[in-house]
């Protein structure tokens, strides 16, 4: 497996497999991967001929307070993942790369322009998709959807992929992406694919490295809570008021957990529906001690 520091090295890898008649699948990722991340890479790797990961910790999508500094990286173990699940480059960027004249700030190194933490306001071009980005967890952390948006349209650029490939884990994110994609025209097609999940329930997350023992009892709320609506539609459930309070009951009995949002909404447009429709999508977003977690399922 090739590591690729640069968006021409990128660039130069695809358009070589292209010329020799390879499809090209991307898997954009954070690093401190699981097996989340690789059953994208295994689905990449399926549907493509030649699969590159992108190992990015992208400073633009964190809020001032959050966890960019501290956010978990395996590099040894995250190549060995990589290409157990089948890629053949991992694209490995500096910041400096992704945002030219962000100051030559290595990969890890916590970039403070301007008081604004992680976010390069200064430096960089940015990308944005007004009416969804506050919704969901955009409302929560302002920015955030602003940053992956740049992020994924510079990878998707870079990589000129037939396929890139998302997890409906982050089921915001691949709402604002479709836009994106849509709205910029850019000719890569969007795969998503299904949450893995612990044998208990918990949806796979780089962030449950930072929980407790007793934390991760707690955070089982959030797959509890979605589990919960999921049933309730199976037997005959239409009304999101009636779903959404059901949902939050669930939290209620967790009283270590804070609940930033319970809601019931159009997948494509993030707004808030009053019964289920095709296209429904009930998701959660929790604080578990410092960390905030996030679940979902399609009830449409
Ligand atoms: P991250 O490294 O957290 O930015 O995630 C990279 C990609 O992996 C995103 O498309 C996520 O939605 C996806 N992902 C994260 N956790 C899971 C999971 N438990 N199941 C499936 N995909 C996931």
């Amino acid at each position: 497996m090739e590591i690729v520091r640069t968006v021409a090295g990128l660039r130069a890898w695809s358009r070589a497999e292209r010329s020799k008649g390879q499809t090209i699948g991307l898997v954009p990722t954070m690093g401190a991967l699981h097996a989340g991340h690789a059953s994208l890479i295994e689905a990449a790797a399926g549907q493509c001929g030649r699969v590159a990961v992108s190992i990015f910790v992208n400073p633009t999508q964190f809020g001032p307070n959050e966890d960019f500094a501290r956010y978990p990286r395996s590099w040894e173990a995250d190549c060995r993942l990589a290409e157990a699940a089948g890629a053949q480059v991992v694209f490995a960027p500096t910041v400096e790369e992704m945002y030219p004249g962000s100051s030559g700030a290595g990969p890890g190194t916590f970039v403070d322009v301007e008081g604004l933490g992680g976010r390069l306001d200064g430096a960089a071009t940015f990308v944005e998709v007004p009416g969804l980005s506050d919704r969901l967890d955009g409302k929560s952390r302002p920015g955030h959807f602003r940053g992956v948006a740049t992020v994924v349209s510079k990878l998707l650029i870079a990589c000129e992929a037939d396929r890139a490939f998302f997890g409906q884990k982050d089921a915001a994110q691949v709402a604002v992406l479709r836009r994106m994609v849509a709205g910029l025209r850019i000719g890569t097609e969007i795969v998503v694919c299904p949450i893995v999940r612990e044998a208990d329930g918990l949806a796979l997350s780089s962030r449950n490295v930072y929980l407790s023992a007793e934390e991760r009892r707690q955070a089982l709320v959030l797959s509890r809570a979605v589990r919960e609506v999921e049933r309730l539609v199976a037997c005959g459930e239409r009304k999101a008021e009636a779903l959404v309070a059901a949902g939050r009951a669930v939290f209620a009995e967790e009283s270590g957990v804070r609940v930033d949002y319970v809601e019931l909404v159009d997948w494509g447009t993030l707004m808030p529906v009053e019964v289920v429709a095709p296209g429904a999508l009930f998701a959660v977003a929790a604080w578990v001690g410092a960390t905030r977690l996030i679940d979902n399922a399609v009830i449409g």
